[in-house]
């Protein structure tokens, strides 16, 4: 399979900018060549900051049907070239080609989406007379774009979460830069594409390429910056906030999300959607299951089906239609894993299958009896581990469920209507799925966590309103005075 890539320079108001100094992009499943970016400077990303500045103003004067315009455009090129870019998600990151063309169709939704809510930027009228002395006012409020966005992301979802954040900010009059992750820029570089050939004007948008701890701060804490849109791990997310000073911040975090399986749930139903919200994306997911408190009853059932249906995974080559799961995004990331895995398993923990590395490959690991004292009980393992607990009843599955510093969504299976709202009461998290595990979402839904899991949410319409501010008008009238 050859993909041909359109560019390999990043895109800096309105120009494809080669440098001399560059980074390579690999291919994590056998480390080959694909491409290299440009690797910015700090001199570079004040020069997107400059460019941004005139951006910002042409972005708040383009009118809402302008937007809506080049949204929907660059979502059908999208869509017209759909599998271009799933192949470029699966050979610079580590999704398979299955799950990165699901990552495609998400993204082309993402546009749409970004492009119906523009319309629905509005405000409401304020009832100026309900305090005595302001009868003689009439006002309302409506929203106005906050001006240059600074949008860093991960690697695991290269271009959707790109467009999660890019839609929104030209939806809302916006300049945006892009700082994408640097294992995986060529999706965001494409995305940019996407958006030229669309006639989105020069210096609305950038994508800027190279390391983030070089060319990080300058972006963050620029004063022309008014909101750093954030989403990766929780460690760098704090580094980020403490840096950003007097501007908005949203922040999409990671998590170790929880599913409680009660005794009365249909076990087949919920090892099925336990075990694909484990290892989508070899577990390089934020919503990715990492804990399932099983009632004690049901216990031996559900890990022997749980352990059965991950050993029909197909682990290999991405690029193939049969493969289930690729490698990780790189070795080091596995060695971790592993590490991790072999740290519960020294402390007690039982491996009941999975457990092996080849390279940057780490196969799909169940692990019981994990004493709560070891990393991978309390981190994130953003891989392919999850950890099986038995539990004597619902109160002592919500509590373990929330004895975390994460908060991003949760699952329950049950049919009892009354466990699923107390569930909803008590999970301290962003989203529950009843009868379904943490790994699903829509990109129209509010999106985020709480605690060490983020701030703000996102989700087209929610991001919206994160990246506008609402302006007050009132009108003082003479003739009010007179009624
Ligand atoms: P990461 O290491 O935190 O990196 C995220 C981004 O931050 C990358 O673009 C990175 O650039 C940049 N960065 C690193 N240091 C920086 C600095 N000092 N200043 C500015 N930018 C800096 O995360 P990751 O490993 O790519 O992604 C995995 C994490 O993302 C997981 O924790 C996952 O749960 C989380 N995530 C959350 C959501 C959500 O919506 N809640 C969605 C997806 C992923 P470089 O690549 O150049 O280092």
């Amino acid at each position: 399979m050859k993909t041909e890539l359109l560019s390999s320079g990043m895109y800096i108001g309105g120009q494809w900018i080669y440098k001399e100094e560059t980074i390579p992009v690999l291919n994590p499943q056998d480390n080959s060549f694909i491409a290299s970016v440009p690797q910015a400077s700090a001199k570079d990303m004040q020069f997107a900051i400059e460019e941004a500045k005139e951006g910002a103003k042409i972005a708040a004067q383009m009118p809402v049907h302008q937007r809506i315009s080049i949204l929907n455009k660059a979502a059908n090129y999208i869509s017209e070239r759909k599998e271009k870019y799933a192949e470029t998600i699966a050979l610079e990151g580590s999704k398979t080609i299955r799950e990165a063309r699901a990552e495609v169709s998400r993204c082309i939704q993402t546009l749409q989406i970004s492009a119906e809510e523009a319309r629905r930027i509005e405000g409401e009228t304020i009832s100026f007379d309900q305090r005595e002395g302001s009868e003689d006012r009439v006002g309302y409020y409506y929203r106005f774009p906050i001006g240059i966005i600074a949008a860093i992301t991960p690697f695991n979802d290269p271009l959707n979460l790109v467009a999660h954040k890019v839609g929104p900010a030209i939806a809302s009059g916006n300049a945006i830069i892009v700082k994408p992750a640097t294992e995986t820029p060529l999706s965001a570089l494409l995305l940019a594409k996407a958006f030229e050939e669309s006639g989105l004007p020069p210096k609305v948008l950038s994508v800027i390429t190279g390391y983030g701890r070089e060319i990080g701060d300058i972006l963050v804490t620029h004063p022309a910056v008014r909101m750093v849109s954030f989403t990766g791990g929780l460690e760098t997310g704090e580094k980020i906030a403490n840096k950003a000073g007097l501007k908005k911040i949203s922040m999409e975090l990671g998590s170790n999300s929880p599913v409680i399986v009660l005794k009365d749930a249909d076990i087949q139903e919920a090892v099925n959607a336990t075990v694909s919200g484990a290892f989508y994306a070899v577990g390089q997911n934020c919503l990715g299951v990492q804990r399932i408190y099983i009632e004690k009853e049901i216990y031996e059932e559900f890990c022997s089906s749980f352990v059965a249906r991950t050993r029909l995974y197909q682990v290999g080559n991405k690029m193939l239609e049969t493969t289930d799961m690729g490698p990780m995004i790189n070795e080091k990331e596995a060695i971790r894993v592993e590490r991790w895995v072999n740290e519960a398993v020294y402390k007690g923990a039982t491996l009941l299958t999975g457990g092996k590395r080849e390279g940057a490959f780490y196969f799909p690991t169940v692990l019981t009896n994990v004493p709560a004292d070891c990393t991978i009980a309390q981190q994130e393992v953003f891989g392919p581990v999850v950890l099986l607990y038995p539990v004597d009843d619902f109160t002592s599955a919500i509590e373990k469920s929330n004895d975390v510093n994460f908060g991003l969504q949760a699952g329950i299976f049950t049919k009892d209507i009354e466990k699923a709202f107390e569930a909803i009461e008590k999970l301290n998290v962003g989203g529950i799925m009843i009868n379904d595990s943490s790994d699903y979402r829509i990109d129209s839904m509010p999106f985020g966590g709480v605690k060490g899991s983020g701030l703000g949410r996102e989700g087209v319409k929610y991001t919206i309103q994160e990246m506008t501010e609402p302006r007050v008008v009132s009108f003082k009238l003479k003739y009010k005075k007179t009624i």
